[in-house]
């Protein structure tokens, strides 16, 4: 399916907009808007053009991310997830799940948080055990975005053979033995569906693994990762984007009219303003750089992609926050959608590899060290 620029840019202000507020309020899952995206190209943007996609690079789905981030963040999230398992997918999924993809009727998202090992992705404690033609998942998956509406799920375990390593599934999420937790009531992201996912017994095919046995942490970091990372900093682009320009109209429009004055013309408030600005069009330039370091094949580009979602997700906080000082009561209540922003933008904080991680595998590249310890 081709992806469809104008008809994805009319899908966010007709539809995905509108809608933001109430999938906030009521933590509702995104329906309408899921749907006219699909209709628009956005699921299959990234598979490649000959299995029907849309043959979209990464910095075409930050795009999608970061504007859909504009307007609803629990959207942008839910295809966020779902461009990080493609990717998995495109480079060792079958031909058959690529096509649906491509096609919009597959909605995919990663398994990879446990209750166990918790924000410590690399290290699952779930099991597969293989029976013949079938492999037998165990697991307590914590946190899964689109659990009940996604076809599949890119789930982590460890490794068939021996005790350390971790491979990768392409699980049908129909599989008999999957049973997803109940409904997600989070501070923010209301509307992502991301809820547990408990697997006791769950048999599926032995060749639905992806990649070798014991290779999935290395398939994990080249594919799913800098995905994951570099879109992560375009989700929380957006939200910088859309907190900025609703504060600019607010201290442009609103009067203090004992001074006959606009908000703006307060030095004080203007420097938050400026504050805000600085750390969005900073965030802007240092995702672009990221991206073309990616595209140059330049030798920093994988310390850029770590550097990406910490630096983006930090910012997203600060801005938002200064967004909720400088519009003072306007922000605090719900009218501005910056309440929201606020909230939807602590998640990015925590979601893993959570910013502590991030700052240690920064610290880690840049003084030559191994990003895990062995
Ligand atoms: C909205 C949302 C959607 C999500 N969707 C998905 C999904 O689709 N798939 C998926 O697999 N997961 C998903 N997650 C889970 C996410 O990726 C993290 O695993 C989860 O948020 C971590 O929470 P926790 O309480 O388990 O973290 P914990 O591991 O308990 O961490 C708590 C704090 O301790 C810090 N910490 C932990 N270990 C260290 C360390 N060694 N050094 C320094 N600091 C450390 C962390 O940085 C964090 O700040 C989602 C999370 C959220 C919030």
């Amino acid at each position: 399916m081709t992806f469809d620029v104008d008809a994805f840019e009319r899908v966010v202000s007709d539809v995905v907009l509108p809608h933001a507020r109430t999938i906030d309020a009521n933590g509702e899952w995104p329906t309408e808007g899921l749907a006219a995206l699909t209709a628009a190209g956005v699921l299959g943007l990234t598979v490649a053009s000959d299995q029907g996609g849309g043959g979209g690079s990464m910095a075409d789905a930050a795009l999608v991310i970061e504007r859909l981030a504009t307007a609803c963040g629990s959207t942008a999230m839910i295809v966020l997830m779902h461009y990080a398992a493609t990717a998995v997918i495109e480079a060792h999924g079958p031909a058959e799940v690529r096509s649906a993809i491509g096609a919009g009727s597959h909605l995919t998202t990663l398994a990879f948080s446990e209750f166990g090992s918790r924000s410590h992705f690399w290290a699952p404690a779930g099991t597969a055990t293989i029976a013949g033609d079938r492999a037998r998942l165990d697991a307590r998956k914590s946190w899964v975005t689109s659990a009940r509406a996604a076809t599949s799920y890119v789930w982590s375990s460890r490794a068939v053979a021996g005790d350390a390593g971790m491979t990768l599934w392409l699980v049908p999420s129909a599989t008999p033995g999957l049973e997803c937790g109940s409904e997600f009531d989070g501070l923010g992201l209301r509307g992502n569906g991301s809820v547990p996912v408990t697997a006791t017994g769950a048999a599926i095919d032995r060749d639905a693994q992806l990649g070798d046995d014991g290779a999935g942490l290395d398939i994990a970091l080249a594919t799913a990762l800098p995905w994951f990372l570099v879109l992560s900093a375009a989700f929380s682009l957006g939200l910088m984007e859309a907190v900025t320009s609703e504060t600019g109209s607010h201290l442009s429009s609103t009067r203090l009219e004992h001074l006959g004055v606009t908000l703006i013309e307060q030095p004080i408030v203007r420097a938050d303003f400026a504050r805000m600005r600085l750390a969005t069009d900073a965030t802007r330039a240092f995702l672009a750089d990221t991206l073309g370091a990616l595209a140059a094949g330049r030798e920093d580009a994988v310390l850029r992609v770590l550097e990406s979602k910490a630096l983006a997700a930090e910012a997203a906080i600060d801005v938002t926050d200064l967004a909720m000082k400088v519009c003072g009561g306007a922000a605090f209540r719900k009218e501005l959608g910056i309440e929201r922003r606020f909230r939807d933008s602590r998640a990015a904080r925590v979601m893993a590899p959570t910013t502590d991680a991030l700052l240690d595998f920064v610290g880690r590249a840049v003084s030559g060290l191994p990003l895990l310890d062995a």
